[in-house]
C-alpha cells in the first residue's frame, strides 16, 4: 500500500471540500477500494472517509412516497430498514457477500463502483430509482437509465459523491441471484419490478457493459406477468456477454432467462 492521508469529514459539505484536493478519493466501506490499494492497483494522496457523515446514513420516505436510502448506509443497515417497506430490495442487500462485507460495505460505494457483477446496480436500475449526487457545483438528480454507462463507468463527475438514492416502490418485485460461490457475487442475477405502468427488468453479472435492462422481457412481462412469458423469449444476445472460467457467454445468456423467470415467480 502506498502512503496516503485519511480525512474524516462529518458533513456532506466538508466531504465535498476535502474531495476538492488534488488526487483525493472517497472511501465508503472500503470493501473494494482498500483491497485494491493494498494490492497497489490503486493509489491516492487523500482518502476522504464518508463513515462519519451521519446525514448520508439511513432510510426515509419523501413526499412522493419514494424510499430514500443514504449513500453511506451499509448493506446490513439497508437490509434491516427496508424489510417491511421494500422486501425485494432488503433481500438484495441481505445477500451481498458475507456478514463482514455487509457490515462495512455501503450502498453508495457499490453503486459508484458499478462492478459489472454488483447487486445494488440491478436494484437501482430495476426500480427506476433516482441517484442524488453532490459535488462542488451543487446537488443534482440522475435517473438510473442515465447513471450506469458501462463497466465501472457512471455519470458521476470528478469529486461527486452519492448522498442518496430514491426508490419508487413497485407493486411487486424480486431479485434472484445465481451465486458464484467463491466470491458470493452473482454469476448472473435478475431484478424484476412490476409497476402500475409496466415492468422493469435489470440484469447484472452477465454483460461486459455492466448492468442492463432486458427490454424484450419487460415488454413480454408488461403484457403477461408470468414465468411462462419469459420462457418463450430468446435469451439476450450472447455476443456482449462476459465469458470466464466461471461461465461461458452462452451459459450466462441462458441464466438471464432462468433468473428472470425465477424472479417473476418469486415476486408472484
Ligand atoms: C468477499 C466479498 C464479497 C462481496 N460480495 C458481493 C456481492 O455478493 N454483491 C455485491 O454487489 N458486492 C459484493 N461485494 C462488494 C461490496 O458490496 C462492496 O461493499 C462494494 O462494492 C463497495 O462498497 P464500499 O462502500 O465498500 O466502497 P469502497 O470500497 O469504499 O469504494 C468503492 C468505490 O466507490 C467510491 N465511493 C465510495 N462511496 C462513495 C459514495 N458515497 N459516492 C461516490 N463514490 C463513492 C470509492 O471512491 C471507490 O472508487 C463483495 C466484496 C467482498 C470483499
Amino acid at each position: 500500500m502506498y502512503d496516503f492521508q485519511l480525512v474524516k469529514p462529518s458533513s456532506v459539505a466538508e466531504a465535498i471540500e476535502a474531495l476538492g484536493a488534488e488526487d483525493a478519493q472517497a472511501l465508503g466501506g472500503g470493501q473494494t477500494l482498500l483491497p485494491t490499494m493494498k494490492a497497489r492497483l490503486a493509489q491516492t494522496d487523500t482518502l476522504v472517509s464518508l463513515a462519519h457523515v451521519e446525514e448520508m446514513k439511513g432510510v426515509c420516505t419523501d413526499d412522493a412516497g419514494r424510499l430514500c436510502v443514504g449513500g453511506g448506509t451499509t448493506h446490513a443497515a439497508a437490509a434491516e430498514a427496508l424489510k417491511s417497506d421494500y422486501p425485494a430490495l432488503s433481500s438484495l442487500a441481505a445477500r451481498i457477500g458475507d456478514p463482514a462485507v455487509r457490515a462495512r460495505g455501503t450502498m453508495g460505494g457499490s453503486v459508484a463502483n458499478d462492478d459489472p457483477s454488483a447487486c445494488w446496480p440491478a436494484g437501482v436500475l430495476g426500480s427506476g430509482a433516482t441517484v442524488v449526487a453532490a459535488g462542488k457545483s451543487g446537488t443534482r438528480e440522475i435517473g438510473a437509465d442515465d447513471f450506469f454507462q458501462g463497466m465501472f463507468t457512471t455519470a458521476l463527475e470528478e469529486g461527486e459523491i452519492i448522498t442518496e438514492i430514491r426508490f419508487p416502490v413497485p407493486e411487486k418485485a424480486a431479485y434472484e441471484k445465481m451465486i458464484q460461490p467463491a466470491s458470493r457475487f452473482p454469476l448472473v442475477a435478475a431484478y424484476v419490478a412490476k409497476f402500475a405502468d409496466g415492468v422493469r427488468v435489470a440484469i447484472t453479472g452477465a454483460s461486459s457493459d455492466g448492468v442492463f435492462r432486458w427490454t424484450e422481457a419487460e415488454t413480454a412481462l408488461s403484457q403477461d406477468f408470468s414465468a411462462e412469458a419469459v420462457k418463450g423469449l430468446a435469451a439476450p444476445d450472447a455476443g456482449g456477454m462476459i465469458s470466464d472460467l466461471h461461465g461461458s457467454a452462452e451459459y450466462r445468456a441462458h441464466l438471464c432467462k432462468v433468473m428472470t423467470a425465477r424472479a417473476v415467480k418469486a415476486a408472484g
